[in-house]
């Protein structure tokens, strides 16, 4: 995959960005940088052009220069000399891998200044190779830097966490993440801004739902390349479930049952395409949407500007007016309540149809 640029980036908070743009000024990267985000926060394309930035011999705080012989070689390739990327192969990275990795650190880098390893999903280092992992971070050869990356740091070991500069990525805000779609994707407002209301502000994941297929498929990152590959099945999914929202908000109370069929349904279809989720938590991303849809439907009341979902204002507004905003911050309870015991061990059948009816019983 070729590193994009640090400066072509949108990252949140702006701040950060200029942060790291910043410290390609220094002579020398901090040792070992953890990247910090929810999943499809876009870690892994920031963890790669802010390598590829220090790689570069003739970087600027834009990042990579992109022409000279050693950013060429990762382009051509989808690899370079000097960095080695780990990630879990399925669901752990093992200390065979981390060993592997410490027998390549013996060499003085090949073409660029320094060498790096990132280490994606370090939370899913097994205990063994976590320990060979904090051996590497306390003594690391001389022009040797790592970058880690996870979800939640409170997920790494604290002696590893304590060795790492933490970076904290927050959530696009949907103005923004349009915008951004439009000139990098090419896509048309109205569509760029729909698929940013289903990112909920993970710019990874808006990137992903809209890859043309072209790019994917000189995608040679093979140990990723399943999660890399388009999956427009999971933007259409989702574009399903709201616009089952759309019809639970202006259904009737026999139509209930139905209804939560359908929700598992969709839930289902998303649990598929990502092979890291499981039924429940499918089924709890699509209880998240509808908070994200219930609060919404609460906002709308304070003007449309503060609506997330803006492509679905009617419908918002329907649900707004039919039931009073006592009501809604009660089903806004009784979804989170739902959503814990789906996490829990409750049946989703009957939570689900539980929940539909409350939703649409008139009060
Ligand atoms: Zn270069």
């Amino acid at each position: 995959m070729k590193p994009k640029r640090l400066a072509e980036l949108v990252i949140a908070p702006p701040e950060l960005k200029s942060q790291l743009q910043r410290m390609l000024d220094r002579p020398h990267p901090p040792q070992s940088l953890l990247l910090v985000g929810a999943p499809g926060t876009g870690k892994r394309t920031l963890a790669r052009a802010w390598v590829a930035g220090w790689l570069c011999p003739q970087r600027t705080s834009e990042g990579h220069c992109g022409i000279c012989e050693v950013c060429t070689k990762w382009s051509e390739t989808g690899e370079h000399p000097d960095l080695r990327i780990l990630a879990p192969t399925p669901d752990q990275i093992k200390i065979d891998a981390v060993r592997e990795t410490r027998q390549w650190m013996n060499f003085a880098p090949a073409v660029a200044p320094f060498r790096f390893v990132i280490l994606e999903q370090a939370h899913r280092l097994n205990p063994a190779a976590a320990n060979a992992l904090l051996k590497m971070l306390e003594e690391p050869p001389d022009r040797y830097h790592f970058v880690l990356t996870a979800p939640a740091s409170d997920l790494l070991l604290q002696t590893i966490l304590s060795r790492c500069r933490v970076v904290r990525l927050g959530r696009i805000p949907t103005d923004e993440l349009a915008r951004y779609l439009m000139s990098v994707r090419g896509l048309e407002e109205g569509e760029a801004r729909a698929v940013a209301e289903l990112a909920d502000g993970a710019v990874g994941n808006a990137l992903r739902w809209t890859e043309p297929p072209a790019e994917s498929e000189t995608e040679t990152d093979s140990k990723r390349t399943k999660k890399s590959e388009p999956t427009p099945s999971e933007l259409e999914s989702l574009r399903a479930l709201l616009s089952l929202f759309e019809d639970l908000s202006r259904a009737h109370l026999e139509e209930a049952l139905r209804l939560a069929e359908r929700f598992r349904e969709i839930c289902k279809a998303l649990e598929g395409v990502d092979e890291e989720r499981s039924a429940r938590s499918a089924l709890a991303t699509g209880l998240e949407y509808l908070i994200l849809w219930y609060r919404d439907s609460i906002a709308v009341s304070g003007g449309a500007h503060t609506v997330r979902f803006q492509t679905h204002l009617d419908a918002l507004q329907h649900l707004s007016q039919r039931f009073s905003s006592h009501d809604r911050f009660g089903d806004l309870q009784a979804i989170t309540q739902a959503r814990r015991a789906i996490l829990g061990n409750a049946n989703a059948q009957i939570v689900t149809e539980t929940l539909f009816a409350r939703l649409l019983s008139e009060r």
